[in-house]
């Protein structure tokens, strides 16, 4: 294969227009949208509206008169959208953590005498750490139960009261049978909570026909709602009046603005919401969301698929001799938006990349990831992207002692 075949590919792409719809480095190949979206190109202007207009001149009437309120709701609806939810099933709020303790409480206290919450070994680490949390916090109700990815069907069993996995895991890549497993966890009588942050806007989701009970997901990573965006929460229609998320603020009150002293939840997916929103990020998120404008999921999904695919198969005619071991599923019916590769000297190879303007990521203790943002990513990034990874690894640059330096993020 050639590069002249990826130019060819570029030029046949039917989301190749979206790639406008970003502000990217003419000198960075990027493919770490799974840590941190591209810039949507609207959003320097909308800050600056959102900032000079709407909190300057127009200032507190804001709320009612630019649709603050409505934020929430709105982002929400059109993220619905994106991963076959209803408009009423998703509402924008706090960070994925944050969601992921208010649904999984509810979960607990709902499903009793059921106590057990069924989750995966390697699960991404808030996942699990938020889970601990709340175990602590619940004493007797709850009992977290870990078990490796493999085991978490024979798991099941009359004690679970909830499952919580992550649909694409975050280091391999790797997807669940969404449809499958709830449908299993929902046999036992359990609950099923996925954590979406690797699949929403990376693929076609289908919420309401595969019957998810919930779902929490990141705003920042597909969805391109900039660094630390407010994340989405998603609950069935059927649970949203049955359920009772405890943090109950008064964002989440039935009636905010009459100020009385007991709380009394609001009507469906609102009770899920908190504190007050966060305008600016949100503003940002809602251009974000926008990138998706009249594209259908389906076509995000068979270019990422392509696209991993095709570094493969690059990487298999390139770097043959490179060490590195696969550690995404080869089927891309299996696999989220991204390559994972298996080296010892991980980092390092990746901090040389990176030199080179080639922007992936690493995972501890051995993972090379590479995510691709189909809404933005070319066939021709993925060749340059090989190509700079053959040279690096022939000229052995990566050895340099800089490159071991680590840094807080990597
Ligand atoms: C990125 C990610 C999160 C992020 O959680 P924050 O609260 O935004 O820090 C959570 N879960 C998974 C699986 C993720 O990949």
């Amino acid at each position: 294969m050639m590069r002249s075949d990826c130019e060819a590919m570029d030029a046949a792409d039917s989301l190749a227009h979206a790639r406008k719809r970003f502000i990217l480095p003419e000198s960075t190949i990027y493919l770490d949208g799974n840590s941190l979206g591209a810039l949507p190109a609207s959003v320097p202007s909308r800050m600056q509206d959102v900032i000079a207009r709407e909190w300057g001149d127009d200032l507190v009437r804001s709320w009612n008169v630019n649709g603050w309120m409505e934020l929430p709701r709105r982002i929400g609806a059109r993220i619905a959208s994106l991963v076959g939810a209803g408009q009423d099933e998703i509402i924008v709020a706090d960070s994925t953590s944050i969601n992921l303790f208010k649904l999984a409480a509810a979960a607990v206290l709902r499903q009793a005498p059921r106590r057990v919450v069924l989750s995966e070994r390697g699960n991404f680490p808030t996942d699990l750490y938020v889970l601990q949390g709340l175990e602590k916090l619940v004493g007797e109700r709850m009992t977290l139960r870990l078990v490796e990815r493999a085991e978490v069907l024979d798991a099941l069993s009359s004690e679970v009261a909830l499952v919580v996995l992550t649909h694409a895991h975050y280091k391999t890549g790797e997807l669940y049978d969404m449809r499958g497993v709830t449908q299993a966890v929902h046999k036992n009588g359990a609950l099923m909570l996925w954590d979406l942050s690797h699949s929403a806007g990376a693929m076609e989701l289908f919420l309401d026909r595969d019957d998810i009970d919930l779902a929490i997901g990141c705003g920042y990573k597909y969805l391109n709602g900039g660094p630390g965006a407010p994340a989405f929460l998603y609950v069935a229609s059927r649970h949203q009046e049955c359920l009772r998320q405890p943090l109950s603020g008064w964002m989440g009150h039935a009636a905010p603005f009459e100020f009385v002293d007991r709380y009394a939840p609001a009507a469906g997916v609102a009770q899920y919401l908190c504190g007050t929103p966060a305008v600016l990020s949100m503003a940002a998120l809602a251009e974000g969301v926008a990138t998706f404008d009249g594209i259908a999921m389906s076509a995000v999904r068979e270019k990422s698929k392509r696209l991993g695919d095709l570094f493969l198969r690059l990487v298999a005619e390139r770097c043959g001799d490179g060490g590195f071991e696969i550690a995404c599923p080869r089927n891309p019916e299996q696999r989220g938006s991204q390559i994972a590769l298996r080296h010892p000297l991980g980092y390092e190879i990746v901090q040389g990349l990176i030199a080179q303007g080639v922007v992936g990521d690493f995972r501890a203790p051995d993972i090379l990831r590479f995510g691709f943002g189909p809404l933005y990513t070319r066939y021709v990034d993925v060749w340059d992207a090989v190509d700079r990874l053959a040279r690096v690894m022939a000229d052995d640059t990566w050895r340099d002692g800089r490159f071991r330096i680590r840094a807080a993020v990597t």
